[in-house]
């Protein structure tokens, strides 16, 4: 038994039959039946009463899934717009703000986001933080005001680790230093709390909601939406897969009708129990403390042992399927390649124990 049991039999029971074993949500959960179904309904109803007139009938469904959102974020609905993912909403977010500068993140930003910072013309500095990466709020206020940022950039969980941030705490000290805040909630939103008074945050469906790929969210503060150039309204009117929005409102809808405390409660149970199965393997390192409050379990190899060629002998010998993460992910903060485990609520202990037995074979 993992955790929350009921929750998992349901999860599970929503979701077609695994072929063999998922500890893959950090790059792309399951979907339900009735996500799966929402998008290929559309699919059929624009092939019978045409794509446009179909979208105009499905602006209930799509304004749920934006109050869903708003829901999960503080934020309002009508300040919530879809992208394509997580980089898209960062790009709109980046080339939009009204002035250029420093970004503060942390140390272990992902790495595309690096990438689209600077396309965008900002410069990045490090945030005070420990020997995990997460940042010292005790340290935030002195810092922000002896090298002041134009924003906080803060990646609520990154992609190389589970390390949770204290995002409330920083949302506070960045409030009272007048200093925007930006959430990627990419790993946060459905893990953690991510309604903690940010000006701006953004995710993508198909990781820890478990909605279909190719779609995400920006929303953004009405004060600061309203300073981007482009306004962001503009950019709700582009071409878009609207079946993938309305399977991603399927998903928010099922997500918090489970209830989000009791999702994140059981995701944080997952990610113990599978730091706990996964700890004293011979020679293999879990990063993260047991009790980090997500279910991320990321794990260093032994000397000589590539995360990548294990990834693919897990696939192709036990049909597991998890991800080898290489450095470029967090350029600044990971210095070898390691091996991210990411089950969500429906995992077993057979199949943490398949795990364990093939990495330790
Ligand atoms: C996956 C991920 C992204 C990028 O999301 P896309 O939807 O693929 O653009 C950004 N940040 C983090 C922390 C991620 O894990």
């Amino acid at each position: 038994m993992i955790g929350d049991d009921a929750l998992a039999a349901a999860w599970r029971a929503a979701r077609p039959p695994v072929a063999g074993v998922h500890l893959d949500s950090a790059a792309c959960a399951r979907q339900s039946l009735a996500a799966i179904d929402a998008a290929a309904r559309h699919a059929r109803r624009e092939s019978e009463v045409g794509g446009y007139l179909a979208e105009r009938a499905a602006a209930p469904a799509l304004a749920a899934g934006r109050a869903a959102i708003a829901a999960l974020t503080g934020l309002a609905a009508a300040d919530v717009v879809f992208t394509t993912g997580s980089g898209h909403a960062l790009d709109l977010l980046a080339t939009g703000w009204p002035e250029r500068g420093t970004v503060a993140c942390v140390p272990g930003e992902f790495g595309p986001n690096l990438a689209i910072l600077a396309a965008a013309g900002f410069t990045v500095r490090p945030l005070p933080v420990d020997g995990l990466g997460r940042v010292r709020p005790e340290e935030l206020a002195a810092d922000l005001d002896a090298d002041r940022p134009a924003l906080v950039h803060l990646t609520v969980i990154g992609s190389h680790r589970g390390i949770v941030q204290p995002a409330a705490q920083i949302a506070r000290i960045c409030a009272a230093a007048a200093v925007p805040l930006v959430l990627d909630a990419a790993q946060g939103l459905g893990q953690v709390d991510c309604a903690v008074g940010a000006d701006a945050v953004y995710s993508s469906s198909r990781k820890w909601l478990a909605g279909p790929r190719g779609v995400g969210f920006l929303a953004v503060r009405p004060e600061t939406a309203a300073r981007l150039r482009p306004r962001l309204p503009a950019t709700a009117a582009a071409e878009a897969n609207i079946a993938a929005r309305l399977g991603y409102a399927v998903a928010l809808g099922e997500y918090l009708a489970a209830g989000p405390a009791r999702m994140r409660a059981a995701l944080a149970a997952v990610g113990a129990a599978s730091r706990r199965r996964l700890a004293g393997l011979a020679g293999w390192t879990v990063v993260e403390p047991v009790d980090e409050p997500c279910a991320i379990a990321t794990l260093i190899p032994p000397d000589g042992v590539d995360p990548v060629a294990v990834r693919d002998r897990l696939l192709a010998e036990h049909r597991i399927v998890c991800t080898a993460a290489e450095t470029a992910r967090a350029p600044f903060e990971l210095t070898r390649p390691v091996l991210r485990i990411s089950p969500h609520v429906e995992v077993t202990g057979e199949e943490l124990d398949a795990l364990a037995e093939a990495l330790s074979g």
